[in-house]
């Protein structure tokens, strides 16, 4: 069976091959550096990872681009608010998230734009839009994308656009995510904010367009596959859409995947709902990255994946079973010659994971198949039937399942390093897991300032440690115009 994924345009399962040449051109929406990211966001990142080992796995070479949002209204006021600015203050959670991508197996992706990069390059496409009539400067020198000039205008979201209002705009990076509006493209300098210099006059682009542009500038007026989580359909997306086919009149990606959220209790893991952990968070409560990458990984990117420190629990429990089944093979005195049953077997397990892995990137299917295999073959070594050449079948199909999954070597010690090191820069300890119960009100306000003032000394590594202790109290934080506001789960 050829590879189906699902695609959101269509809203259909369809057979996926490169259009051209053997190679995956893709595009998946990265990080918006203004924080550590969670492991919502690695949920989503994990899926393209996933994807993009299984297209290799298929044979087929990857051109793959993955942007860094690094200009947005929180980048731009948090580096003001530290008095740095917007490129240092990027930098340093850039930084951080190649590392949280090591250390969950990430593979690099072939292209890593920076959006301040590629001002001059958004700058000349809006003028662009703007000569072909699909945008409009306002008199402060802003510039919006007019979605009446473009009758596609939500045929991604599938969005009934009818209350839509001709010239209605809209300016902040929070999107209203029911309501479709003319969207910034270019935003006029406002006082006391980062602004860049461009053809069109000052100011800075919105986060749409640096997509647009990016993904043309990389991988051509269209491209193979367009990836993100399923909030960035509505409008992140259908904006991209907008911005890009309004010009070319070509399809701007022929597949848009998106990966269903990651929640925490029912709702969404999100940083304004302080619902969240950071990947540091949990390597510093013990946590193995393979057994967060296996978690993430093992939910088919189609159905949501609810967190709990349960699963993680039995997802390292699984990936040290597959450990440890790998190290018996290894090392088991066997018979030499073949078992024609077990040959058989492994023969099969080989192709039912890939075709669990073809029927829409069916994870917890393929590891379904990975443990029948295990069990079977565990039972024939107990009985003394395992030969060596079954032992090499077998090890070979977990060396398939590997260059997808990517858990079996066990390096977690040398993976978590960077995460400690960074918190015992910062004086912290790994974060002490405390209960609801054992928190009295006085001591989540004490915890609460003692944040505040880590955060206003710039300490962010024990801020975020503070943070991670009273989540696992259960404790929600949130941070608004006047403080900071916490209530019980
Ligand atoms: P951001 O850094 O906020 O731009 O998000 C980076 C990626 O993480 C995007 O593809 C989002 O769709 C995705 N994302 C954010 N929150 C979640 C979540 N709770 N579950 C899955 N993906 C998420
Ligand atoms: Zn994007």
């Amino acid at each position: 069976m050829p590879l189906q994924l699902f695609n959101t345009l269509s809203g259909k399962l369809e057979e996926f091959s490169p259009a051209e040449n053997n190679q995956v051109r893709m595009y998946s929406c990265g990080p918006t550096v203004y924080d550590y990211g969670h492991i919502g966001n690695f949920r989503t990142f994990v899926f393209v990872d996933v994807l993009r080992r299984f297209l290799k796995q298929s044979g087929w070479r990857m051109d793959h681009v993955m942007n860094i949002t690094d200009v947005d209204d929180k980048i731009i006021h948090n580096a003001a608010a530290q008095n740095v600015s917007v490129e240092q203050f990027g930098r340093r959670f850039e930084d951080a998230f190649l590392a949280d991508m090591k250390t969950l197996n990430l593979e690099p992706p072939e292209h890593l734009p920076r959006a301040t990069d590629h001002i001059e390059a958004m700058a000349q496409y809006i003028a662009r839009l703007v000569r072909g009539g699909f945008a409009y400067r306002t008199d402060d020198g802003s510039y919006y994308f007019r979605i009446a000039s473009f009758p596609a205008y939500g045929k991604l979201s599938k969005k009934d656009l009818a209350g839509m209002t001709d010239g209605a705009r809209v300016d902040l990076d929070e999107y209203e995510k029911d309501n479709a509006r003319d969207f910034a493209l270019w935003k006029a300098p406002r006082a006391g904010e980062a602004s860049w210099q461009s053809s069109i006059g000052p100011g800075r682009p919105g986060w749409h367009i640096e997509c647009s542009v990016m993904s043309m500038q990389y991988l051509g007026e269209s491209f193979d596959i367009h990836l993100g989580g399923e909030d960035l359909i509505f409008p992140h997306h259908e904006n991209e859409i907008a911005q890009s086919e309004s010009l070319t009149g070509k399809p701007l990606a022929r597949f848009w995947v998106h990966a269903r959220f990651l929640l925490v209790e029912g709702e969404k893991m999100s940083k304004s709902k302080g619902n969240f952990y950071t990947l540091r968070d949990l390597l510093l409560k013990g946590h193995k990255a393979s057994s967060i990458r296996y978690l993430l990984a093992s939910v088919p990117y189609q159905r949501q994946l609810n967190f709990t420190f349960d699963g993680l629990q039995q997802a390292a429990h699984s990936v040290d079973r597959l450990r440890n089944f790998k190290l018996r093979l290894e090392t088991a005195k066997l018979a030499g010659g073949a078992s024609s049953a077990l040959t058989a077997m492994a023969t099969a397990a080989r192709e039912d994971f890939r075709r669990a892995l073809n029927d829409d990137l069916n994870t917890a299917q393929a590891l379904g198949v990975i443990f029948d295999m295990v069990r079977e073959a565990n039972a024939a070594a107990d009985a003394g039937d395992l030969k060596q050449q079954d032992a090499a079948q077998i090890l070979a199909v977990l060396a398939v399942f590997d260059e997808i999954f990517a858990v079996l070597h066990d390096d977690d010690a040398a993976r978590s390093k960077q995460a400690y090191a960074d918190a015992e820069k910062a004086g912290i300890a790994a974060a002490s897991p405390a209960t609801a119960a054992t928190l009295a009100d006085e001591e989540i306000e004490s915890l609460v300032a003692k944040r505040t003032a880590a955060k206003r000394t710039r300490d962010f590594a024990k801020a975020d440690a503070i943070r991670a202790q009273l989540v696992d109290a259960g404790i929600v934080l949130e941070d608004t115009r006047d403080g900071v506001r916490w209530k019980r789960r």
